[in-house]
């Protein structure tokens, strides 16, 4: 039978096809939604629930943005429900600034929870409840051993742990101790509360592991209401099946805790039976996918802030001028695996590239300006030039934009002494400016130093709207910007944050690997009028130079932009390359727009 879903997602592969894509289209339709739709077609489940479970320790990145889009877009294609649930039981790494931020990236990404918003704290009393219910049925003891002789009884791999002193101390005992654990009449790491399972499994997870530990911490929601909480591995299954969750869909390094999530749900009663499913996490070159790296270089002052436009956080990105759509269709490339593999980051700028190609409105905006002055065109002349804002998108429409005699251009569009191949300005020559006329150079101004500081040209009248009658073509078409009222603006220029595309590779320090040159601020930038109203969010293709988007550092009298990406595509040249066929978003208008940069 074929559901509507299915077909849905049939079609989605077809897309998948079309596009260049490292993941084989089996991937696509990948093997945690041939469970689910085994587990519906079976009748297993009514309605399919999935859970996001950020633990709110700092913001969210790629890799969680792979996870949301995998346990919402499950749920979306099954017609069930996605849950944002908190996995807050470690009150001294969490923080509200950190939930309020997950809420609005996971909004931003453009999925929603409606009213299932959860807590693993606000099932703390159920969860107490179950840990006596274990200790009654001497599943569970209170151990008096330090964190250090817990660990030292745990055995390694290859030899058994042994049995803790403590283990077969009577229930009543256990229940006493724990119940004072939890009044307060103890330190922390005095005792803990562990699972009798088996010190001598194969799988570490399962020699007794901690259940509850003594934490004297206020809770950001509980306040002071709890001074033992849970482990993660007591709370999380527990959490799933009180949620209703069908599939719990986790990375590979909790394949090793199934056994004991399993152990759990088979040993308490809840109720309903979750299934914990493994994928492999996104690893990206260039990039450190672990909140713990990411919070020490907030910290220690490497980049400004979790939003920096340079880290892999969420709100890195966004600030970075890249669409949800970008990082949507990136997590729709990539597909979901079994085993572990490393990203090439130019994978993610391609599909941001893919998105912006076809959305971002094109500007004029001139980084480096370079004076040129048309003698022949009359002074204080002002002719509004029609401009085409998206060869992408025609219902985007056109712009006026003022030429004058004079004009601002890229000062690397002109060279004195051109090389072979240079077909950009040069005295002498005649290039096309963009939708307006062709000009020829004609004289050059330098300052005491020979610094180049004008250009003197003519212009040809008839050639307005940038083609001539007589049909000759200027190798070159350069963008430019009328002398009078541009924008001034700073804009930033980013690079990999890490120069090394595997950094702290070979025992390196991972700090050592930070590119010193991951942002450039250039100061004297011009940006045509109509920049001015742009606002953090929009992101615009400055014409020849790449994808720009204002900083919320911009004021109304000094902006600020951030360079989201340059247009070179550097990972559809390398598929070109490999695959011989023509490298997908390289649009004509792209391809002759880098090309005329010669
Ligand atoms: P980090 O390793 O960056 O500190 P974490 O795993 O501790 O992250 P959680 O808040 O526990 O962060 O993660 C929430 C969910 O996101 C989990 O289900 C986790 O498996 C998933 N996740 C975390 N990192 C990645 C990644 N790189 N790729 C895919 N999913 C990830
Ligand atoms: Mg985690």
């Amino acid at each position: 039978m074929t559901t509507g879903n299915d077909k849905q997602r049939a079609m989605r592969l077809d897309e998948a096809l079309m596009r260049p894509s490292p993941a084989s289209p089996s991937e696509r339709g990948d093997f945690i939604r041939e469970i689910v739709s085994a587990d519906v077609r079976e009748g297993r489940h009514a309605t399919v629930v999935t859970r996001f479970p950020p633990e709110p320790n700092g913001y969210l990145h790629i890799g969680h943005a792979k996870s949301i889009c995998l346990n919402f877009g499950i749920a979306n294609e099954f017609g069930g429900r996605c849950h944002l649930r908190f996995d807050d039981t470690n009150p001294t790494k969490e923080e509200q600034e950190y939930l309020d931020a997950i809420e609005a990236d996971v909004r931003w990404l453009g999925f929603d929870w409606g009213e299932h918003l959860y807590h693993a704290s606000d099932y703390f009393d159920q969860l107490y409840a179950w840990a006596i219910h274990l200790v009654r049925e001497r599943k569970a003891y209170v151990d008096d051993l330090s964190a250090d002789e817990i660990r030292e009884h745990r055995g390694t791999l290859t030899e058994p742990g042994r049995n803790s002193p403590w283990r077969d101390r009577p229930v009543d005992e256990s229940l006493d101790l724990f119940e004072r654990m939890r009044s307060g009449e103890f330190p922390n790491g005095a005792r803990v509360l562990r699972a009798r399972i088996d010190m001598a499994s194969p799988n570490m997870n399962l020699r007794d592991p901690v259940l509850y530990r003594i934490v004297h911490a206020a809770h950001p929601r509980t306040g002071d209401a709890w001074c033992i909480y849970p482990t993660y591995d007591f709370a999380h299954g527990q959490s799933d099946a009180i949620e209703g969750v069908t599939h719990s869909i986790c990375t590979l390094e909790f394949e090793d805790h199934r056994p004991l999530y399993d152990w759990l749900i088979d040993h308490l009663p809840v109720p309903s039976r979750p299934r914990q499913i493994e994928f492999a996490r996104l690893n990206l070159t260039h990039t450190v996918l672990s909140k713990r790296v990411l919070k020490r270089l907030v910290e220690d002052g490497h980049v400004r802030g979790w939003d920096d436009p340079r880290m892999p956080t969420i709100s890195g990105l966004r600030r970075r001028g890249f669409p949800a759509e970008g990082i949507r269709d990136f997590a729709a490339l990539i597909g979901v695996a079994k085993s572990d593999s490393t990203i090439e980051v130019g994978l993610l700028e391609h599909a941001v590239r893919g998105v912006l190609n076809r959305q971002a409105p094109r500007r004029f905006a001139v980084l480096d300006p370079l004076k040129v002055v048309i003698e022949n065109y009359p002074e204080g002349q002002v002719e509004e030039m029609d401009i085409v804002n998206n060869p992408e998108d025609p219902s985007a429409g056109t712009r006026k934009v003022r030429f004058t005699r004079e004009l601002w251009i890229e000062r690397d569009d002109f060279m004195e002494e051109p090389p072979p191949k240079y077909f950009r300005l040069a005295p002498g020559r005649e290039v096309r400016l963009r939708s307006a006329y062709f000009v020829t150079c004609t004289d050059v101004v330098k300052d005491d130093a020979g610094r180049v500081v004008e250009l003197r040209c003519t212009f040809d009248p008839a050639t307005r709207g940038g083609d001539a009658p007589d049909g000759r073509r200027p190798k070159a078409t350069l963008h430019w910007l009328s002398s009078d009222g541009p924008v001034p603006a700073k804009v930033r220029l980013y690079d990999h944050l890490f120069s090394s595309p595997d950094p702290g590779a070979d025992g390196r320090d991972l700090f050592a690997d930070l590119n010193p040159d991951s942002e450039t601020v250039l100061a004297g930038c011009l940006l045509e009028p109509s920049l001015a109203a742009v606002r953090p969010g929009e992101t615009i293709q400055f014409e020849r130079l790449g994808y720009f988007t204002p900083d919320p550092d911009s004021t109304s009298d000094h902006a600020v932009f951030n360079r989201t990406l340059t247009l070179k595509d550097t990972w559809a040249k390398v598929q070109a390359q490999g695959r011989g066929a023509p490298p997908a978003g390289s649009s004509p208008s792209r391809v002759e727009a880098t090309g005329a940069a010669g």
